[in-house]
Order: C-alpha cells, then structure tokens, then sequence
C-alpha cells in the first residue's frame, strides 16, 4: 500500500485533474485562488443547509421562519411605476406551494429556472391570502442530496457556482480515500485534544452527516492553520536561542545612573518592570527579542530610550526605526529633550567625554548632512539615530549598532530586520531588539503575529491623568463647539480632527484648510486657531506645534498627523469630525491627545452623515471604554483579522477558516502543541512529516524558507 498523501502532494495536483476541468474552468478557478487540490480541499463551505431542519411547504405558517427546499415552477419579472425591479416566483414541493418576491434583485430571473432546487431562509408572510416569502436567502441546491449540503462560496464573475466546488471537492475526496491524507500528529495528541483525525476532517467539513460533525472538522482544521503558524514561529525562536549571539552590556555605568537620576517624574511600577526584563535580556550575549506594548501615553518612549543608552553608555550605537518621517521627527525631539545634558566617555576629548549625539536620518536628511550623518555611523561619532527605511539603504552601516528599536513593527518585514542585523556590526554579532507597537494588539493576535518575541507590557498610565470623558455627538454639533468655546475661556485648549480623506495628503490638507476656515469664520471666531497637516513644511510644522504648547494658539485644528507623539497637557478637548470614517485603533490614539493633564478632558465624536451599523459600534464601543486593551479585543470581533496583519505579513492568507477572534483557545492550544512539538535545536527531527509540512507551508509562500526560519 501505497503512503498517505502529504499536503505538499495535494499542492502539487492540478485541479484539471479533477473531472469537467478543463482549460476554460481552470482559468476560473484560478480566480478564485483555487490551482491546487489542496486549494480546492481548503476552499471551506461559507455555510451548511441543514436539511433535517427543513420544514414543508404545506405546514408553514404566516410569521414563522423558516427554511424550506423547493422546486421553481415559474419566474416573473417586471418593473414597478418608479422602476424598481420585481422578480416573483412560484416555488413547489410535493406538499404546497410558496410564492417569493425579490425587489430590486433583477438577477434573480436569470439565476431562478424552470425546474432548479433551491433552498430559501426567510420569514413566512401573508400577502392577498397566499403565503409569501420577501427577500429571502437563497442556496441552490442542486442535485446533491444528503441530509447537510454544504454551500461554498459562489463567483458569479468566474462562473462557478457552489455545486461545481461541491462536485468537484467531493471527487477529491473520493479519489484520495484509497491512500488517505497524511496524519502528521501522533494520536495520543490527537486523542488529548479531542480531535478528528485530519482525513475525516476533511471528509466532514465538506460533506458532513451533522451539524455536530461540521463543528468537530472545523476544530481539526483550524488547529491545523494555526500550528502552521506557530510552528514556524517557534523554529524560528529555537534556532535564534540557539545560534545567534549578541554583545553582553554593561548596565551600572555613570551616564545611566544620571539618566535615571534625572528624570522629569517618577517610573511607574509597570515602567520600572519592563526596564528590569529588558536589562536583563541586554545583559546577556542572547539578542534580546522583545515586544513592548502599552496603551497611548503609558510611556514607551522612556523605556524605548533607556535600551537606547544602554548601549551607548558601553559604548556602542543605538537605532530607533519609525514608519513616517513625522515620527521619526517626533521621536528625535522627545529623545532629545530626554536625553539632553548627557555625556559618553571620549578619550579622543580633553575631558574625556563629550555629550551624547543623536542624529536624525530621514528622506529629508540630504547632501552634506545626509553624509555627516551616515560618516558618523560608520565611524562611531554618532551614538543615537533616528530614522525611518533610510536607515536600512544601501550605503548606511554602524560602528558597533547593539541596540534597536523598532516602532511600530507591523509595518516592517522580517527581512528588513534582518538587513539592520546584517549592517549592524562587522563581527556578525546580532543586536539587541526591542519592538514597540502604538496599538495594543489582543493576546491571541499577538501570539500569532508576533509569536516569537518575549512581551513585555505597560499596563499602567502614570499617575494625575484624569480619564477622558468621551461622547458621540450626532446631531446637536453646537454644543461641542460650546464647549470648547467654554474651556478656552477657562484657559483650556483643545484639537479638532478633520475628516479622514483617503489616502491622499493632498485632500486631506485641503479638508483641514476648509475646516479651519469655516471654523474661525463661524463657531470659533474670535478664538486663535491654528492648522497643522502634513503638506506643511517640517519647520511650519515644528512652530505651529511650538506655538500651542507655549499656548499661544487655542485651538489646533489638525489631520492625523497629530496621531501620534503630540503631548501638551494643557489640551482638554478633543473633537473628531466625520468620526464614522476612522477606525477603534485610530480613534483611540487620537482621543489619547488629550487627558494627559490633571484637568478633566473630553472627546467629541461628531458624526453627521447617517452611519453604518459598524460604525456605531466603534463609536459606542470608545464611548464606553478608554483601555486600549479592551478596544483592540472589540476591534479585533468587529473587524476580524484585517486590522492585525497588513500585505506585508505573513500569516493573513495562511488562515482561511480560524478566526484570531473566535478561536482564541485554538491559538493557545497550537503555541503550547509546538512548543511540545520543536526541540531545542529548533528542529522537528521526530516528526518528519509535519517537518516537512512546515518546509512546503513556507516554500508555498514564495518566502526565503531559510530566512524565514532561521530569521
Ligand atoms: P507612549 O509612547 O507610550 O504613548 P510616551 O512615552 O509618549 O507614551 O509618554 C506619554 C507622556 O507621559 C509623555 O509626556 C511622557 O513624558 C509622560 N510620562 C512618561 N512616563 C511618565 C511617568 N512615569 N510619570 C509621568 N509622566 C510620564
Ligand atoms: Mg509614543
């Protein structure tokens, strides 16, 4: 007998195997992202008739819902005075009858013929004495029989439609029975957890006998996905742990002691905590590999900066990579500002130090001081840079780079990490890493996104914040500006965010220009407003903000480049208009703007177009809580996956069926199941054929495999 088929086997069969796959249904299918019979056998039902539960056309009543399965005997289209179209038809099976109508679905004539079976979902009405269905969902069912029939998602534009997958997906699994598919996790696991083995998951989630089974298969399969993903995280972790080797650093040296000495305030506990693990991981040759989150204005930045001078004050270099310039800047200030009166021992000097330098390299950053900047790198004169990609062209290389910190990971690849690596020390030795994300992200996404870093979490605002009220404002929009008009008089000041135009600067200075204008023409005249966006020159942005912190500006009315890094605690007000257009995540670092004083702040959500359900939920959803964590958990149920991974990372497309939201114990039980599964050396020597697995998962997204595992 021959062995079971491998997943990679499955990969390598091209659907026109498949019978009635020919050239032209190939090209469709390719369409929908299904080449292989691993593709078609992962192509899961969007959901399931269950026929057990269908009720008859003869005993349904007016009021009830129901799901009925008939015959079409007629269809009828027509257009009313005012154009709306109407499709009605007449639907039999061997006990009654049912009339459904269909508004405004003109299609509806074309996909209902003579003779089809379909399935409908809907509520039962009495129109004229005959029972009519409206609107109702509709499944066609085809020939296939059984007591579950599995619905796949359609295409209309490719032409497929759910009996084709179905037809298609059930010959392959008929065709696979003989050899099976191969069974990589022992069966005492299997039994542990509770799970199908993976031939009659495959089996029951594309032709099941119960609803219960459809259930038991999903467990199998998505447990599966998820293993996948964490089992390349762990390699990936064991191989670091095992082979990478960084510089050990000295942590007790003068120039930290004065930096902590001096601190404008006092750490928090949760700060002083996260310090503490990263000094531990910085004193040692294993390269620290560490995410720091924490909520808007938990303090970052200063925990970010003591790793920084941690390898300085040894005398080596530290990097901090930001996504935008505008970060990158608001970052050099505020480290700046923070490091300001510090010096590193120079022997080169008179006095045998000089202060610490800290550079700036950015797009913007050219000719002389591009080179100055880049010289001092390369010969160690510089001891801090802030920068954006610029910092990983071609061309840059350090002294002795031991420290970097990468805010806002997401928007960085692996690989890009790897080129800092690589330019970071000409012995090859690995700096220290540390991650800092904006955006708490929820545990499960965490895991699975950054599931090879060690967290370390800021779950502690410093002390005299007071907490933001917030409220969605949806008609009455004067009262805000009342408000606002109010807590100016009583020296307050406040922002005003503008609309979010998509994706274009342009527009969205324009906006922020119009609402300014509207603005101190109408509800805030008399009052000083200022306008900050991005088209504004580095240096009118630099003064704008200079002058609402000395509080010579009122108000600033502003586009999301206030996002992030702005601090003035004098601002107590903060108004978002078009609130609707913005996501959880940017909503709440907007609102973390204000509230960083010891005066009662406010945020104003203003909406004025009618919204969309979803919408409304974010709004509530911010009106009734200001933990980051929280949000990111409800953002993660509203909005799914789309809001953690970006193009960029992998681990999206890799998840077809689990949900980070819905199978939060799965992805737990798959961290600790490859944690028991990879060795030390971060091998999966005793299980070849999931070893072999995890090879093809990477090869198959067109990935550097090594890279990626050893990354
Ligand atoms: P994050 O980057 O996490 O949003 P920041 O590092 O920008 O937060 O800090 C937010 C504000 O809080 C800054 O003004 C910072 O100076 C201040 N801050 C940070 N830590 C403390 C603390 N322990 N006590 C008081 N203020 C603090
Ligand atoms: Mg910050």
């Amino acid at each position: 007998m021959t062995a079971p088929l491998s997943l990679r086997e499955l990969d390598a069969l091209s659907v026109d195997r498949l019978h009635g796959v020919g050239e032209e249904r190939r090209t469709s299918l390719q369409e929908v992202e299904i080449e292989s019979v691993f593709d078609l056998l992962t192509h899961y039902p969007r959901r399931y008739v269950d026929r057990s539960r269908e009720a008859k056309l003869g005993e349904v009543s007016p009021g009830q819902e129901v799901m009925v399965v008939g015959d079409v005997e007629s269809v009828k289209s027509r257009r009313t005075r005012n154009r709306r179209s109407i499709v009605e038809v007449s639907l039999s099976d061997d006990t009654g009858s049912l009339r459904l109508v269909f508004f405004n679905q003109a299609w509806r004539s074309k996909q209902l013929k003579h003779g089809l079976t379909v399935a409908l979902f809907g509520k039962v009405d009495l129109y004229r004495g005959q029972l009519q269905m409206t609107n109702p969902l509709v499944d066609l069912v085809g020939d296939r029989t059984g007591r579950i029939i599995a619905i796949y998602p359609q295409s209309g534009k490719a032409g497929l439609t759910t009996w084709d997958i179905g037809r298609w997906s059930t010959e392959a699994l008929r065709r696979c029975e003989h050899r099976g598919i191969v069974e990589p996790l022992p069966s005492h696991l299997l039994d542990d957890l509770q799970l199908l083995d993976r031939t009659s998951a495959f089996r029951a989630i594309h032709q099941p006998n119960s609803m219960s089974e459809v259930a038991e298969a999903r467990n199998r399969l998505v447990l599966d996905e998820l293993l996948r993903v964490q089992l390349v995280l762990r390699i990936r972790k064991m191989h670091r742990l095992e082979t990478a080797s960084g510089i050990a650093h000295r942590c007790d040296s003068p120039l930290l002691t004065s930096f902590l000495d001096h601190l404008p305030f006092e750490l928090t506990t949760a700060q002083q905590r996260t310090m503490a693990e990263v000094k531990a991981d910085l004193k040692t040759e294993q390269p620290m590999h560490r995410l720091l989150q924490g909520d808007v204005g938990s303090g970052k930045t200063i925990v970010a900066l003591h790793a920084l001078l941690v390898a300085v004050a040894d005398g080596h270099q530290g990097a901090l990579m930001a996504p935008t310039e505008v970060l990158a800047d608001q970052h050099y200030l505020s480290l700046a500002e923070l490091a300001k009166g510090l010096e590193v021992s120079d022997h080169s000097t008179l006095m045998g130090s000089r202060p610490v330098s800290i550079k700036v390299l950015t797009n913007r950053i050219t000719g002389a001081e591009r080179q100055r900047v880049i010289k001092g790198l390369g010969n160690g004169s510089v001891d801090l840079v802030i920068g954006t990609h610029a910092l990983i062209q071609e061309g840059v290389t350090f002294s002795s780079l031991t420290v970097v910190v990468v805010d806002e990971q997401h928007r960085f690849g692996v690989e890009q990490r790897s080129i800092l690596r690589e330019r970071g020390r000409p012995d090859g030795k690995w700096p220290h890493l540390l991650v800092m994300t904006a955006t708490p992200i929820p545990r499960t996404a965490a895991m699975t996104v950054y599931g090879d870093l060690d967290v370390s979490t800021l779950d502690e605002l410093p002390p005299g914040r007071t907490p933001i009220n917030t409220f969605w404002v949806s008609d009455n929009a004067e009262t805000v500006w009342q408000q606002v008009r109010s807590e100016i008089a009583q020296g307050r000041q406040a922002y005003v965010v503008c609309p979010l135009i998509e994706e274009s600067d342009k527009l969205d200075a324009d906006s922020a220009e119009t609402t300014k204008d509207l603005l101190s023409k109408g509800e805030l005249s008399g009052v000083k407003v200022g306008l900050l966006h991005g088209r504004l020159s580095a240096i009118d942005k630099q003064r704008t903000m200079e002058t609402f912190r000395e509080g010579r500006l009122d108000v600033l009315v502003a586009t999301t480049v206030i996002e992030v890094g702005v601090d003035v605690s004098n601002a107590t007000t903060m108004v978002i208009l078009s609130a609707d257009r913005f996501g959880i995540a940017q909503l709440h670092q907007l609102r973390g703007r204000v509230g960083r004083g010891a005066h009662q702040s406010t945020c104003f959500l203003v909406t004025t177009d009618e919204v969309s359900e979803d919408a409304e939920a974010r709004l509530r959803a911010l009106e009734e809580s200001t933990d980051g964590f929280a949000l990111a958990e409800r953002d993660l149920e509203l909005r799914g996956e789309g809001t953690i991974f970006d193009q960029k990372q992998s681990g999206r497309n890799d998840l077809k069926l689990a949900s980070l939201a819905r199978d939060r114990v799965w992805v737990e039980r798959a961290r600790d199941l490859a944690a028991t599964l990879v060795d030390e050396s971060g091998s999966l020597e005793q299980y070849a054929s999931l070893e072999d697995e995890v090879r093809w998962f990477i090869e198959r997204r067109d990935d550097d495999a090594e890279n990626l595992l050893r990354g």
